[in-house]
């Protein structure tokens, strides 16, 4: 069993995808081209944003927005201590300071009765991560960050194809950021990312920066890096958006599965979806007082599972300089002790299902 079948989707797609590569292989147009414009179009218009920018990964699609709202050394800008590293590496990087506002204990997202408190006059922006596929509290956020003159910007990662009362996430701030790592909702074969916004001016500055700050040929008018998507991923991505929305709604059947199938077991908590949105499941994460015992039976019945993430971002080596003991923030640490993610792609099978099931109910017991 596979934690995440990549070749069972490629296997589905096979032909399609081979016919696109060959057509970027053959034409030897590997940087830039139709295929890029293409793919940046067509999901531009799927988010509902005026522009989008293909970029090289996640993260870069995370640090170009900061740079070009010349985020740097004396700034703060304001995450999540419960995610992935790029969120606050990506600020750290730029020399400015990450700050954490603990999350909530339900939907593993900012809690935004926490935001208000740790905003200062040095803070510059607000990333809020969309962890597990499911977007934060984006409205509130927003609104906050409004009051205070700051730019909002989505790490959305996890979350591409997810809906907030309708609307998609990556297109619900100034900015959204996402990934095509390939075990992501929307994956590639290798790196890539695109950077969504309604803002012409971000979006040029980005454009720029992902071309090394490029204004004309050999012309810098900026600091910026190589930061391209590259036409073979985005050949590869304009096939599996034609199955996207499919495979969401097969992401849905899957968690439903799980949902009914875990009910009602003593120590376990199943992921809760707001009602106004819904979760692409990039990850379905369960909260297990009993963990280590839990994960243990599931690896012996080779049934792989993941632990995103083990340590808060705060009690990270790289961090240490921040000196935010622990008990800083004690929803992240408890998370980062419980949670579980079992199995989930959208070809996942219901017997293989029934299985890790069975499993865990053996276990709990
Ligand atoms: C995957 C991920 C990133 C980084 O994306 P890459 O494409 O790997 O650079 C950033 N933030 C979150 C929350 C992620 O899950």
């Amino acid at each position: 069993m596979n934690f995440i079948d990549l070749q069972a989707q490629y296997r589905a797609y096979q032909g399609e995808i081979d016919a696109a590569i060959a057509e970027v292989t053959a034409s030897a147009r590997f940087i830039g081209g139709p295929n890029i414009e293409a793919l940046e179009e067509r999901l531009a218009t799927f988010v509902g944003v005026k522009h989008a920018v293909g970029v090289g990964s996640g993260t870069q699609a995370l640090i170009i927005p900061l740079m070009a709202w010349g985020i740097g050394p004396g700034d703060e800008v304001i995450t999540s201590p419960f995610t992935f590293i790029a969120s606050a590496e990506v600020i750290a990087l730029l020399g400015a300071k990450p700050v954490f506002v603990d999350i909530r204990a339900d939907d593993f997202n900012l809690d935004v009765d926490q935001l208000e408190a740790a905003i200062t006059p040095r803070t510059k922006a607000i990333m809020p991560v969309s962890l597990y596929g499911q977007c934060a509290d984006m409205d509130a956020i927003n609104a906050i960050a409004r009051h205070h003159g700051i730019p909002v910007i989505e790490d959305a990662c996890q979350s591409f194809g997810g809906l907030y009362k309708g609307r998609r996430s990556c297109g619900l701030a100034q900015a959204g950021a996402t990934s095509f790592f390939p075990a992501k909702p929307l994956g590639a074969f290798g790196d890539g990312g695109m950077l969504f916004t309604d803002d012409a001016t971000l979006a040029g500055k980005a454009r720029m920066i992902k071309e090394h700050g490029q204004t004309a040929r050999y012309q810098h008018g900026l600091l910026g890096l190589n930061g391209r998507l590259d036409a073979l991923q985005a050949a590869v991505l304009r096939v599996k958006m034609d199955h996207f929305e499919d495979e969401i709604q097969a992401r849905q059947k899957v968690a439903g599965v799980y949902q009914q199938g875990l009910t009602g077991i003593p120590g376990i908590t199943l992921p809760m979806v707001h009602p106004d949105r819904m979760s692409v499941y990039a990850q379905f994460t369960i909260r297990v007082r009993e963990r280590q015992a839990i994960q243990e039976r599931l690896t012996a019945a080779d049934i792989p599972t993941a632990v995103h993430y083990p340590a808060p971002l705060h009690r990270q080596p790289v961090f240490a300089h921040l000196g935010l003991a622990p008990g800083s923030f004690p929803v992240a640490e408890q998370a980062a002790g419980e949670v579980l993610s079992l199995p989930m792609h959208p070809f996942l099978d219901e017997a293989d299902q029934q299985r890790i099931i069975a499993v865990i109910r053996e276990a709990a017991d």
